[in-house]
């Protein structure tokens, strides 16, 4: 009390001996960031990558199907984090490899830029920030069929986003979501909109015009796709690599490593099967670390480029620190 009355007192002090100080107009405040893209270098493919934004909401029980939320926001605030929202990052690949323009991955898309008010769809506004025209990607990949991968797949207009681009989908992918007994089998809710929204995207927007790949093949130069099913059936990461430069890219083997690399016997709800995805991650964890290969994740913090180490029964994700060069 005593302690807080002096302070007063002389703060009053301060501000009577201060100077007038001149009037100014107080400069705006912005709201948001710059674009956000980032580049490295693999041997001599450049990659950007582009943030498509991010996603924030209550921390509900049915998020992890095996943890309270408790427990869940318990690992959240020992990341110094809020504990009753989680946060999800989204972030799009562009890649050069010299002859071709490659996009792995397409974001939340324009309907969820308008529905997010611009925290998310963001990925066509940076890429065309970081000087790429859409009209000059020739191949788009698409890792899995869920609505932040596949969207920005079609522009506002329904039309597609990438004209002159070859679509790359996986096939096991393509197979499960574009059955029609699949889709009648699917649970209301969630698995259905899901069905829908592909049938929409796929149909309505590229007329089926893609080209299925299969796992352990080159699907552009220098990017090997790489089976890691269970966050869906056709779930697929890449290895990109060019001279002795290497990078894997995960996709959804885990979303935003906190809480899922330090836990990752935690089955997210949209793991579409949860046992399979957990040896999944373990599977391609244990060999990142192994390898100290580095790593690139779609959900993780921006810029999202990483290694790995295996801590306990989980693993602790180390950033690859900014560069200010390629
Ligand atoms: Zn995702």
């Amino acid at each position: 009390m005593e302690l807080s009355r002096r302070h007063a007192l002389a703060g009053a002090a301060a501000i009577a001996a201060a100077p007038l100080l001149p009037v100014k107009a107080a400069a705006p405040v912005a709201e948001k960031q710059a674009p956000s893209f980032y580049r490295y270098k693999v041997g001599d493919i450049q990659v950007t990558v582009v943030s498509d934004g991010r996603n924030t909401f209550a921390l509900e029980d049915s998020f992890i199907v095996n943890a309270k939320k408790e427990e869940v926001g318990a690992a959240l605030a020992q990341a110094f984090l809020p504990s009753d929202t989680m946060t999800i990052y989204f972030a799009p690949l562009v890649i050069n490899t010299g002859g071709k323009l490659v996009v792995i991955d397409t974001g939340t898309g324009p309907v969820a830029k308008a529905n997010s008010k611009g925290l998310n769809g963001l990925f066509a506004d940076n890429m065309a920030a970081a000087g790429f025209d859409p009209k000059a990607v020739d191949m788009v990949v698409i890792s899995h069929f869920h609505t932040d991968h596949v969207n920005g797949l079609l522009a506002a207009d329904g039309t597609p986003a990438f004209p002159n681009a070859e679509v790359l989908v996986p096939a096991a992918e393509w197979k499960f979501w574009m059955d029609d007994g699949e889709m009648s089998r699917a649970p209301a809710g969630r698995m259905q909109n899901l069905f829908k929204n592909n049938r929409n995207i796929f149909d309505a927007g590229l007329k089926r015009k893609v080209t299925p790949y299969e796992w352990g093949k080159e699907v552009a130069p220098g990017l090997l796709a790489v089976e890691t099913a269970g966050h869906t059936p056709g779930h697929t990461s890449y290895v990109l690599s060019s001279g002795s430069g290497k990078v894997f890219i995960q996709s959804d083997v885990t979303n935003n490593p906190t809480p899922f690399a330090a836990n990752p016997g935690w089955h997210a709800s949209f793991d579409q099967d949860g046992d399979v995805a957990e040896k999944t991650r373990r599977r391609v964890y244990d060999m990142v670390a192994a390898e100290k290969l580095q790593l690139q994740g779609f959900h993780y913090p921006f810029p999202g480029l990483a290694h790995v180490e295996k801590d306990g029964s989980g693993y602790r994700v180390i950033p690859t620190p900014w560069n200010p060069t390629t």
